[in-house]
């Protein structure tokens, strides 16, 4: 069989060149980064769940007319996707306090915020991905006014999407991070949202208990992640059959 180009392997993904100009496949993997990768680890499974929560999350969006960059799942593991070119940006949308903003203003974990506050954050491991203003974005040119307009107004629709999706099943929505790509038409430059949204860039707590069904299960030691994963998949429906997650037996209700 022909082995497929590499284009780029991250910490939770690898990219592989699409079997049409334009389009790339991207590959989830199970393994699982914290701390800027300090702490690393495989989680058997992960990468099954992460794209079928992909897809939903994606098809939701592409349904009620937000752009993505995403066209089909192929199988368990990958996903088809438009190519785009990734603005280097981290760009996350906060409905309650958790993570840096607590530490860095000093809010307690789970206060309601008075707004979806949107924060920038630049995309370089080495760096740590360090926030950044809108100053930041303009004066270096990573983004163009038109562009962060646009920015805004996809992130918001993503935040009222996701939200209301997770809420429907009596999870709230803390915070998530998004990706943005442009494509061009023509001349033309658009903006879609790109990447993946799963459990592992949004934090998502129980409604009723605040138990935690995202990556700060990994990052805080909380119990198995893929066990909070796939309740998130169980209570939207697109749970996988046991044996696709998981070699190891499972205990039946
Ligand atoms: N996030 C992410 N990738 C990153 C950093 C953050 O997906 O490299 C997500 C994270 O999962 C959370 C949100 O963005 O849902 C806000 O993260 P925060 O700034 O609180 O950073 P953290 O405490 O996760 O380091």
């Amino acid at each position: 069989m022909a082995r497929r180009k590499k284009i780029y392997e991250g910490k939770a993904k690898t990219l592989y060149e699409g079997p049409e100009p334009g389009t790339i496949v991207q590959y989830f993997k199970d393994d699982a980064t914290a701390f800027n990768a300090e702490k690393k680890a495989t989680i058997e499974g992960k990468g099954v769940l992460n794209n079928l929560l992909s897809e939903y999350f994606f098809t939701g969006l592409n349904n009620m007319g937000v752009p993505t960059h995403f066209m089909r799942r192929l199988n368990m593991r990958e996903q088809l996707v438009r190519a785009c070119e990734i603005i280097p940006l981290e760009v996350v949308v906060r409905n309650y306090a958790a993570g840096s903003i607590s530490k860095r203003l000093g809010i307690e974990e789970g206060t309601q915020l008075p707004r979806p506050i949107i924060e920038y954050y630049y995309k370089d491991d080495k760096l740590g991905d360090p926030i950044v203003s809108e100053e930041h974005i303009a004066a270096f040119g990573w983004a163009g006014q038109q562009d962060m307009d646009d920015i805004v107004s996809l992130a918001l629709r993503v935040n009222d999407f996701l939200s209301g999706v997770m809420f429907g099943v009596g999870i709230r929505l803390i915070d998530f991070k998004i990706e943005i790509g442009r494509v061009w038409d023509g001349d033309f430059a658009r903006l879609i949202v790109a990447d993946e949204i799963s459990p592992d860039s949004m934090r998502l707590w129980d409604v009723e208990t605040n138990r935690k069904l995202d990556k700060d299960v990994f990052r805080r030691d909380l119990g198995s992640l893929t066990d909070a994963y796939s309740e998130v998949a169980r209570r939207l429906g697109v749970m996988p059959k046991a044996s696709v997650v998981s070699s190891k037996p499972t205990l039946i209700n």
